[in-house]
């Protein structure tokens, strides 16, 4: 809740079609409320020299009717990140509570009326050489701003080009490393792209289909949804747990299992899953039509019910998203 000088500080809700200034975005940054602008940390930090940050993405959508601001799975989020923390020996970090309290202050204090990014981070702030992860501080970082609609997935357009939200995939890279320690941020995306693909599909080690490079993938045969197990070496996706809960209460069984990557040129549908793709339908994987070729029919009725879900429409869902501003 915003206090009546929290209110008076916030920026000025933007006319519609307004661009944004990033700068002026509000931010919590190491405890207080500051300016994007003004949230800079120093070069010789252990997180600038060695990268030792971990960082959540959560998604907030608007719901014109409503006049409300939905955060996804904030919690699921915090409680995630409290485990990254974990890993890179961070302790003291705040509850999931506080921290999602801070996540919708900081939407609040922003007053977005449109679907916004939020970007928790912790990071080593230490200023010291030296690659230990132990005996250094810490600090937490809120930045956010509001999302265009990057690759428009929350369109519901079918067709097979100019398909939004449609990816081809290809199978390209594969990762040997535990995902919790070492992320390959963007690399297979990059190879993926510069080959011509929109995404890639990345295999675990012993070959079998793992992931996409920041997303789950659901594989549909006989009407039944597939996915590969934890043991694949993927990263436990909060929006693949979502679609698992949804895919169930429409009646469709889920299987978790390893996949052989023969099987995506033969399933009748595919889609990835995560908090930036959403739902995003895969329609060729290495340069072979997926299924038919367009977004399948399971697919399209998941994708249909989770932006439901997530814009706040659906109560029996309700417990997925958490209203940013007071009714
Ligand atoms: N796999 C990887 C490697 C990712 O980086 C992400 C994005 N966090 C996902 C899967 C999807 O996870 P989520 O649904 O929690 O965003």
């Amino acid at each position: 809740m915003l206090t009546e000088k929290q209110a008076a500080d916030a920026p000025a809700p933007r006319a519609a079609g307004v661009p944004l200034d990033p700068a002026s975005l509000v931010c919590l940054f190491e405890g207080h409320y500051v300016p994007l602008a003004a949230a800079n940390v120093n070069i010789m930090t252990h997180a600038f020299m060695y990268g030792t940050a971990v960082f959540e993405g959560i998604r907030a959508y608007w719901n014109e009717e409503q006049q409300q601001l939905f955060a996804l799975k904030v919690p699921e989020h915090m409680t995630r990140i409290r485990n990254s923390c974990k890993v890179m020996l961070m302790t003291d970090v705040p509850s999931v509570d506080q921290l999602t309290n801070e996540a919708i202050e900081v939407l609040q204090r922003n007053r977005f009326r449109e679907d916004a990014y939020v970007r928790p981070s912790f990071y080593k702030s230490s200023r010291a050489i030296g690659v230990k992860l132990h005996g250094l501080e810490h600090r937490l970082l809120h930045p956010r701003g509001p999302v265009r609609r990057l690759r428009g997935h929350d369109r519901r357009r079918q067709g097979r080009h100019g398909l939004l939200g449609a990816a081809r995939a290809t199978r390209r890279s594969r990762r040997g490393q535990d995902r919790r320690l070492v992320r390959e941020p963007g690399i297979s995306k990059t190879e993926a792209n510069l080959n011509g693909f929109d995404e890639a599909l990345v295999l675990s080690d012993d070959g079998h289909v793992s992931e996409g490079s920041a997303e789950n993938i659901f594989v549909v045969r006989d009407g039944v949804l597939h996915t590969p197990t934890v043991a694949d070496d993927i990263l436990e996706g909060i929006t693949r747990a979502g679609i698992m809960e949804i895919a169930a209460d429409l009646g469709y069984a889920v299987v978790e299992r390893t996949i052989d990557r023969s099987e995506l040129y033969i399933a009748d549908e595919a889609f990835f899953t995560g908090t930036g793709a959403q739902i995003s339908p895969i329609v060729e994987v290495d340069r072979r039509p997926l299924g038919t070729g367009v977004v399948g029919p399971i697919t399209a009725r998941i994708k249909d019910r989770y932006f439901d879900i997530v814009r706040g429409r659906v109560p029996e869902f309700g417990h997925w998203v958490t209203p940013v501003y007071p009714r």
